[in-house]
């Protein structure tokens, strides 16, 4: 029997992590983007616990580990750009840091990943193309494309983030975006030009009114600049579908006040092109599942996560869903149950976050932002960094799977 067909769509982490391993494991595999090239915006991403034993797997931790920014901690700066707490990198397997020992640029991540899959030649990635409609039979997935064509499958795999077209043809529902738990909160991300102070350490910064600006090192002529808005904001959910410069204007208004850098950070992000604006949330897709017959989801699109968690989750979720396939090629609702099973556990604790959520970190009165102030203080001063809670990855006994004992 000849190798099944698999459609993944999404050539993000979670896409190409996947197609790397059943492209090892010698199924026929297909990636469609619906960007014409691979979208490698986004600033600096992480990982952790079991993400950095499946790199090693994937022989890629050393040119992982070249390309990381450098990042050394995070300081908390008050208006004055006087750092009153400093957190230094931490493991995240064993202690809890703000920054983990692998940060890296998503573009460079996104880039690796796609590489490695790409040098299989039973994998094949299509730029600009995204699936339009989607029908399951007991036997085969058959799919349109943007591009016209029609096509079957054996299987499909939605990988396309977290407001995933291909979840919402799965589970043939208009209102996919029902499991979308907005935590009221939005990051906009994009490349500054670096200044000296921007080195070695991020540096971030609270403000009244639910706002924070983070400055993170990149590389020798770039710096990342964040700006986060912890509260159910209107103007922002108002051009949350406008374009970037709509997206732009809005966040330079709501931060013209805010002092310290805000005014470096606006001015630069009027020019920047990388700028990309997230809606913080959690996907949960409960009693549903992570698949529907010959469908399953990975990655954000399944199971989407705030709490600094996503790409570690698009990591393992790729190579144990992988796996599982391969475990059972001839039944995958068997090998998808399996992947669930295996995966919730760890998946449900890496999602869950401190009470009170984005806004107690970044809260909305004067008092408040004291009050965090003054709790970061006593953490920094006290040493014990673990009081902050909720960032811990849990541990994971990685399975392993005969990935090259290839399928015939
Ligand atoms: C542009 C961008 C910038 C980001 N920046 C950051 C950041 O700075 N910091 C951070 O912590 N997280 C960021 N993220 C989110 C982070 O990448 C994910 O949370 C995590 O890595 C899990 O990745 P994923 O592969 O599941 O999803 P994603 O990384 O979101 O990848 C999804 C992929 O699917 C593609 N896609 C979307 N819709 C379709 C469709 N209908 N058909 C085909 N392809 C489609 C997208 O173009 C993308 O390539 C960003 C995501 C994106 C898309």
């Amino acid at each position: 029997m000849p190798p099944q067909k698999i459609l993944i769509s999404g050539a993000g982490i979670a896409g190409s992590v996947t197609a790397y391993w059943l492209g090892l494991a010698g199924f026929n595999v297909t990636v469609v983007e619906r960007n014409p090239e691979l979208r490698t915006a986004g600033q600096g991403i992480d990982m952790g616990g079991a993400a950095v034993e499946i790199i090693k797997k994937m022989g890629l931790e050393e040119i992982i580990r070249a390309k990381t920014t450098g990042e050394l901690g995070l300081s908390f700066v008050d208006e004055n750009d006087k750092a009153f707490a400093t957190f230094d990198v931490g493991d995240k397997n064993t202690d809890i840091g703000f920054t983990s020992d692998i940060e890296i640029m998503r573009g460079d991540l996104c880039n690796i990943f796609y590489t490695a899959a790409n040098t299989f030649p039973n994998v094949t990635f299509l730029f600009n193309t995204s699936i339009t409609s989607l029908h399951q039979s007991p036997s085969s997935v058959t799919i349109t494309t943007s591009t016209g064509k029609e096509e079957t499958y054996d299987m499909l795999i939605a990988a396309d983030g977290f407001r995933s077209a291909t979840r919402r043809l799965i589970l043939n529902n208009p209102n996919s975006e029902a499991f979308i738990q907005s935590q009221n909160c939005w990051v906009a991300y994009f490349s500054i030009p670096r200044e000296p102070q921007d080195h070695p350490r991020s540096r971030g910064y609270n403000a009244i009114g639910g706002r924070f600006i983070m400055i993170r090192p990149n590389d020798e002529k770039l710096s990342s600049g964040y700006l986060i808005v912890s509260k159910d904001e209107p103007s922002l959910r108002a051009v949350q579908r406008a374009g970037m410069q709509a997206q732009k204007a809005v966040l330079a208004e709501l931060f013209a006040d805010a002092g310290w850098e805000a005014m470096r950070v606006i001015r630069e992000m009027k020019d920047t092109e990388d700028f990309y604006l997230q809606d913080v949330a959690r996907i949960e897709l409960g009693a549903q599942g992570w698949s529907k017959g010959r469908c399953a989801m990975v990655g954000d699109a399944a199971y989407c996560s705030f709490t600094g968690t996503g790409t570690t989750l698009a990591i393992l979720g790729g190579y144990m869903l992988a796996g599982e396939i391969l475990q059972r090629p001839e039944e995958p609702e068997v090998a998808f149950r399996a992947y669930e099973d295996k995966l919730a556990g760890y998946v449900k604790k890496a999602q869950s976050a401190p009470k009170g959520g984005p806004q107690l970190f970044v809260p909305q009165t004067r008092l408040g932002v004291w009050l965090i102030r003054t709790a970061l203080w006593l953490v920094y001063r006290s040493g014990i960094t673990r009081w902050i809670g909720g960032y811990k990855m849990p541990k994971f006994d990685l399975p392993d799977y005969p990935f090259d004992a290839r399928v015939e």
